[in-house]
């Protein structure tokens, strides 16, 4: 039995067709970029590559990092590109997005985490378009919190930190990460800069409990988080951790009306559900209430 065979009918998908991915994946390669999508094996690349859009990833492609979980590259990390923040805005020009989605390696090497770089992109999509909605999707910068402010002062629309799993599960998922550190950061980032959205995601089918989730739904409530995203952990290699289970689509249906009972803004909840995915429809429709026309309430429901 093939691995795809073992997984539950809810799991499988379609993939687009290879042309629908060819414009995005030529422009990645003129601007000489990466994305999270490709060096995370994340599932949803097919269907996002398809619709135009992809999360880029900053400062290399090889993490100082080895999470259980990820299959993003870790090693001696490369020297950085400072032209990276002008290939990013290129990029966006060229898709023409109107909300960009940021996000790096950690680089544990550098003095600040690599924040400079993250404000500098900032700024240059900025120069491009001051209308663009910009969403960052930063590590933890290992608790600095004056890496954090040169992120902040540069007023992305949503600051994202993903808290990745509970708790018990950090020494094995998060080996070189802090729960507690990473409640601190989107707590810092709500206490200084209250305007700015806080958001977070987390994986479950990794053995967590129910009372564990809905303990860590209320840990990231308290910390201000204004949105989140909860997906099903798919083992990315198989030097990866295992999957312990596949959660049902009416558990993640429990979790968002848990977490939504809370105080979230709104929760995007279910098996493919993953940190960035259908980021600007959730932003405009469900947090800014504003009716996107290319936004199908029907698609982000329908993992
Ligand atoms: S910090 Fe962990 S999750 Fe993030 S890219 Fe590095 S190894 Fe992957």
């Amino acid at each position: 039995m093939t691995k795809d065979q073992r997984k539950p009918p809810w799991l499988k998908k379609r993939l687009p067709p290879l042309q629908d991915l060819l414009k995005v994946k030529s422009i990645l390669g003129e601007t000489d970029l990466h994305t999270v999508c490709e060096e995370a094996r994340c599932p949803n690349l097919g269907e996002c590559f398809s619709r135009g859009t992809s999360t880029f990833l900053i400062l290399g492609r090889v993490c100082t990092r080895d999470c259980g979980f990820c299959a993003v590259e870790h090693g001696a990390p490369v020297p950085l590109d400072e032209t990276e923040p002008e290939k990013v805005a290129l990029a966006v020009k060229k898709m023409n997005l109107q909300y960009v989605v940021i996000t790096s390696v950690t680089r544990d090497d550098l003095p600040d985490g690599g924040a400079s770089l993250f404000a500098k992109t900032i700024q240059a999509i900025r120069a491009l378009d001051p209308e663009i909605k910009i969403e960052v999707l930063i590590p933890d910068f290992q608790g600095d919190s004056i890496s954090l402010e040169i992120v902040l002062k540069e007023g992305p629309d949503v600051l994202n930190h993903n808290i990745e799993t509970v708790p018990r599960f950090y020494p094995n998922a998060r080996p070189q990460a802090s729960y507690n550190r990473s409640l601190d950061l989107l707590e810092g980032s709500k206490k200084s800069h209250p305007h700015i959205l806080t958001k977070s995601g987390f994986m479950v089918g990794l053995g967590e409990t129910k009372q564990e989730v809905v303990d860590l739904l209320q840990d990231l409530r308290e910390m201000g988080c204004d949105f989140l995203t909860i997906g099903q952990y798919l083992q990315p290699r198989p030097d990866r951790l295992p999957v312990v289970r596949y959660i049902p689509p009416e558990e993640f249906e429990e979790y968002k009306k848990v977490g939504e009972g809370m105080g979230f803004k709104f929760i995007a909840s279910g098996p493919f559900v993953r940190s960035s995915f259908h980021a600007e429809q959730i932003f405009h429709t469900h947090i800014l209430k504003i009716p996107v026309s290319s936004c199908s309430e029907q698609k982000i429901q329908d993992y």
